[in-house]
Order: structure tokens, then sequence, then C-alpha cells
């Protein structure tokens, strides 16, 4: 099996992934299946810590889905939400394309 950690890892590459390739137009379907796709993976994704605060912090701060960038910087915020709570580095959300979109442009 993954470890939490293996697991927090790949899913994450997921879930940037996915954002990098959101629809800068998303339609009103698009945006409703984001939010609920985040919904039901808060509810099922398998480390119940994990779970049980990513619903809260969804709670607080739903998913931004209006375009790519958006909704890119809204999991790049959760996704920090995390790392502060782990107590690792933070990442600069201004640069989250560049780490998982277009490459580092440096
Ligand atoms: P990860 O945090 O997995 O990050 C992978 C890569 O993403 C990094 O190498 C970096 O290049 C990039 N990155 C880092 N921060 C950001 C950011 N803010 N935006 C964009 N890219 C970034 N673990 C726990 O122990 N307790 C928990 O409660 C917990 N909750 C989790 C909730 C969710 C929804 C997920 C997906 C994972 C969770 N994890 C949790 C796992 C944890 O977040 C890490 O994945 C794990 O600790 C491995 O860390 P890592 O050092 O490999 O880097």
């Amino acid at each position: 099996p993954l470890d939490k950690d293996e697991l927090g890892n790949k899913t994450w590459g997921f879930l940037h992934t996915m954002a990098a390739y959101y629809p800068d137009n998303p339609t009103t379907q698009q945006k409703q299946d984001m939010k609920l796709f985040f919904n039901i993976f808060s509810q099922f994704y398998p480390c119940s810590i994990c779970s049980k605060d990513f619903q809260e912090d969804l709670k607080v701060h739903p998913p931004n889905v209006e375009n790519q960038k958006t909704f890119s910087r809204w999991l790049c915020d959760m996704h920090n939400n995390v790392n502060v709570k782990l107590g690792k580095p933070t990442f600069d959300c201004s640069r989250v394309n560049e780490r998982w979109k277009d490459g580092w442009l440096d």
C-alpha cells in the first residue's frame, strides 16, 4: 500500500496537474462539477485525519472555480494550509503555473 506521504505527494501531483488543465473559460456545468469533485474527493480521500481536516478547510475556503488561474491559486493556498499544519515550508503561489503548467521560466 501507499503510505500517507507517498499517497499525498502523488495526489497533490494529480490535483495540481488537473488544475493546470482546468479551462480558462469553464462552463457553468464544469464549475459545478469541479466543486462536486472536491466535495466527493474530500469525503473519500483515504487518510482519515487528512480527509476530516480537508473537509473542514473546504467549508471555510470553497473552491474558486472561476477559471484556470483562480482555481490553481485556490488549490495552492489549500496545499499551503496543509504545509503549515505539517510544519513544511509554504510554496509561492504566484509561481504555481510555473511549477505545474508551463515549467520554470528561469
Ligand atoms: P507534498 O506536500 O506532497 O508536495 C508535493 C510537491 O508539490 C512539492 O514537492 C512541491 O514541489 C509542490 N508543492 C508544495 N506545496 C505546494 C503548494 N502549496 N502549491 C503547489 N505546489 C506545491 N499529511 C499528513 O500527515 N496530515 C494531513 O492531515 C494531510 N492532509 C492532506 C490532505 C490532502 C488533501 C492531501 C492531498 C495530502 C495530505 N497530506 C497530509 C499529505 C501531505 O500534504 C504531503 O503530501 C506529504 O507529507 C508528502 O509531502 P512532500 O514533501 O512529498 O510534498
